[in-house]
């Protein structure tokens, strides 16, 4: 069943950073396209269509997010990007522009390959998208019947905080930004406020979180947004 093996695409201009991955890829079982360019990414990606990007912000021809961008346009093909440190706004940009997630380098190994599970994972149950109940740890929810419990006890929430909360559990595991937090619930001419993303997601960790100062569900990614957190099932 070789052909079942998922095909990955890296994009990545450091020949070494390229090597060492698709290496460790392969010896994964993964089937692996590498180039250094993101015009012949865009190029691979059309006519290979793989399962997988995982794209390298900094390119020697078009930026990353001239990748995404042009993919975006025909492709929903999952990226994970991979960003240098200290560059929030250039992953807050990534995402808004279509990403799916990201990597901060240098990563381990075990955390890219338990992304590349779970976003994998994720595009395989999505053409259901028919999910009902949502479990993580000590909270359950309950999607179609609007009902939230934590360790058994039901927890009330209002609309908005329903809303929020839904949108991350669509997207669990993964970073949702503020932007598109904002946009989702609250339309597009409040993407600048981000306050009341500060607001509701205070009040919806006092309602769900043991200790809201610590959170365990309700995740922040300084600069970026909020993901929720899953257990890795691999
Ligand atoms: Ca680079």
């Amino acid at each position: 069943m070789k052909e079942l093996r998922p095909l990955l695409l890296l994009i990545e201009d450091d020949p070494q950073f390229r090597l060492l991955l698709a290496t460790t890829l392969e010896n994964q079982d993964y089937r692996v396209l590498a180039t250094e360019t993101g015009r012949e990414g865009l190029i691979i990606a059309r006519n290979r269509q793989p399962h997988l990007l995982i794209l390298d912000m900094g390119l020697p021809d078009i930026d990353g997010q001239d990748v995404i961008r042009r993919l975006r346009k025909w492709s929903e093909l999952p990226i994970i990007v991979l960003s240098a440190r200290n560059q929030e706004t250039d992953i807050t940009q990534a995402l808004d522009n279509g990403a799916d997630d990201y990597l901060t380098k240098p990563f381990s190994n075990a955390e890219l390959m338990s992304r590349i599970k779970a976003m994998l994972r994720r595009v395989a149950q999505l053409p259901g998208g028919t999910l009902e109940v949502f479990q993580v740890g000590e909270l359950k929810i309950e999607l179609t019947k609007r009902r939230i419990f934590m360790a058994g006890h039901e927890v009330h929430l209002t609309p908005i905080e329903f809303r929020l909360l839904c949108e991350l559990v669509r997207n669990a595991g993964f970073v949702v930004t503020h932007r598109q937090l904002l946009e989702k619930i609250w339309g597009a001419s409040y993407v600048e406020h981000s306050h009341y993303l500060r607001i509701y997601m205070g009040q919806l960790r006092h309602k769900i979180e043991s200790d809201p100062t610590r959170p365990r569900y309700l995740l922040t990614e300084a600069g970026i947004g909020y993901r929720l957190y899953e257990e890795d099932e691999a």
